[in-house]
């Protein structure tokens, strides 16, 4: 730790403008003498005091005082709290008093930052608060309270440590070079990789299950033009979010729409239609929706019911070649659960298809405009997930996700240098990649611009 870790910092922490109450956050070497000087009484630690804020003779406000002593507070460190009212310019005053007596004004989150730098919260229980604070719904506020209180971190250091004790057997075997294969080719190492894999599998589901409540779920609208892609999206918002009319290619750009259905924060994405088209702001419209297929979480494409009124239309293997022709050669990066087929104006015409559930082809019979069908297709969009997959009981982040991804590949290469007789080295030198990145998601490893990436995301007086 630096010195400018340790320094005197002070933030407003409640949020800015006038409210009944407001708080002062003076946390470092030093606060409770420097908030000493403010206030009348011996401040005694985790003891509310009453007490007037003066600063050269002038009642700056009055109101309650905390001193928490270190480390038993947020940080770690000697923390104060002064709970003044919450009104701008009283609040601004008690700031520059505090400043002008050696304190400086913290960056966001750097109380967080802090409380990571000395143990009190690993680096995903403080992503973990901001993801509480920025919570859309009850479940993303409740899942970041789990993972506050740790359960994503207790899972990692799970893995961790059963990876640890692999890695021990392995190193053993180069250390003994004679006994090595012998070690490699047993089948308890086999078993333990194979049973790791799995496992770290698992909780990258859970994670993007994760990811998709603290972050929503992106669904991106995919169609031919007027088959009922903004319709869709404005029945689902509730409001006339894109423009509908009955010209094709109305659409010319992207547009984001964030709802939450069921608790679940989503992110609908109307596109341009996809067509060839020789309008210039028409074509960059269309790249747009291409692109959107690679980046979103779900991609729905939607079909209009009266393209498929003749018999031989209305099948599930026409609706789902007909989605994969319009998404062209990226149908083939989208995973099992991502593609959605969404079959509108079933108020005109209902084909007959079997429904979601007799399905393995997530498909939805919906009518935008007699908001027929709407709940169905949510639920399907946010359940589909494969079979095994877990209900996400924790916030995670597309850090983590993307980290349990490399841990899980660094996994598969270790097996399959395993089954290929190779050295000890190749597999333990996986593992060692594997553990280190297991390390960056808690925080044990944690190269520095990692930290600034992560705590400058947060608000100021977090
Ligand atoms: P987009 O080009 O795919 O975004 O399609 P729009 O949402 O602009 O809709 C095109 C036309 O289809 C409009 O005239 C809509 O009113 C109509 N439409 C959309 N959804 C439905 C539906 O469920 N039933 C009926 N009958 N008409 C619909």
């Amino acid at each position: 730790m630096t010195a400018s870790d340790t320094d005197l910092i002070c933030a407003i922490a409640t949020p800015p403008g006038e409210g009944g109450v407001g708080v002062i956050r003076l946390s470092g070497r030093g606060a409770k003498t420097l908030a000493q000087t403010f206030v009348r009484y011996e401040l005694q630690s985790r003891q509310a005091q009453y007490s007037r804020f003066v600063a050269d003779g002038e009642v700056l406000d009055d109101g309650i005082v905390i001193w928490f002593a270190s480390p038993n507070s947020y940080t770690g460190e000697d923390v104060v709290e002064l709970q003044g009212h919450g009104g701008p310019i009283v609040q601004q005053n008690l700031l520059q008093a505090l400043c002008a007596r050696g304190a400086r004004l913290a960056r966001p989150g750097e109380f967080s930052e802090r409380a990571f730098l000395n143990g009190k919260l690993d680096l995903v229980q403080a992503e973990a608060v901001a993801d509480l604070i920025a919570a859309k719904s009850k479940l993303a506020a409740k899942a970041a309270r789990s993972s506050l209180q740790g359960i994503f971190s207790a899972q990692v250091a799970g893995l961790a440590a059963r990876l640890l004790n692999l890695r021990v057997e392995i190193e053993a075997a180069i250390d003994f070079p004679d006994e090595d294969i012998e070690i490699l080719q047993q089948a308890q190492v086999r078993q333990k990789l194979a049973g790791l894999s799995e496992d770290v599998h698992t909780l990258l589901r859970q994670a993007e299950q994760g990811r998709r409540l603290s972050q929503g779920l992106t669904v991106a609208l995919l169609g031919e033009p007027n088959v009922g892609k903004s319709s869709l999206l404005n029945a689902l918002a509730g409001e006339e979010a894109a423009i509908v009319t009955a010209i094709p290619g109305t659409t010319r750009d992207l547009l984001k729409v964030d709802v939450v259905i069921d608790g679940m924060p989503l992110r609908l994405v109307d596109t341009a239609g996809l067509r060839e088209s020789d309008d210039a702001v028409e074509q960059i419209g269309i790249e747009r929706a291409r692109q959107q297929i690679y980046s979103a979480d779900r991609v729905a494409v939607v079909l209009a019911a009266t393209d498929l009124a003749d018999a031989n239309d209305s099948t599930l293997a026409n609706c789902i070649a007909r989605a994969r022709a319009q998404l062209g050669a990226a149908a083939d990066s989208l995973s099992a659960d991502a593609l959605h087929i969404v079959i509108n104006k079933i108020d005109l015409h209902e084909p007959t298809l079997p429904s979601v559930e007799q399905s393995e082809t997530r498909l939805s019979l919906v009518s935008a405009t007699e908001q027929r069908g709407l709940q169905e297709f949510v639920a399907a969009l946010v359940n589909h997930q494969s079979a095994d997959a877990e209900a996400a009981n924790f916030t995670a982040r597309a850090r983590h996700v993307q980290a349990l991804t490399r841990v899980g590949s660094l996994l598969q290469q270790a097996q399959q240098a395993l089954g290929d007789q190779a050295g000890p080295e190749l597999v333990a030198e996986d593992c060692q990649l594997a553990h280190q990145t297991l390390g960056e998601i808690v925080g044990t490893i944690s190269p520095d611009d990692l930290l600034g990436e992560i705590f400058s995301s947060f608000c100021i007086g977090k």
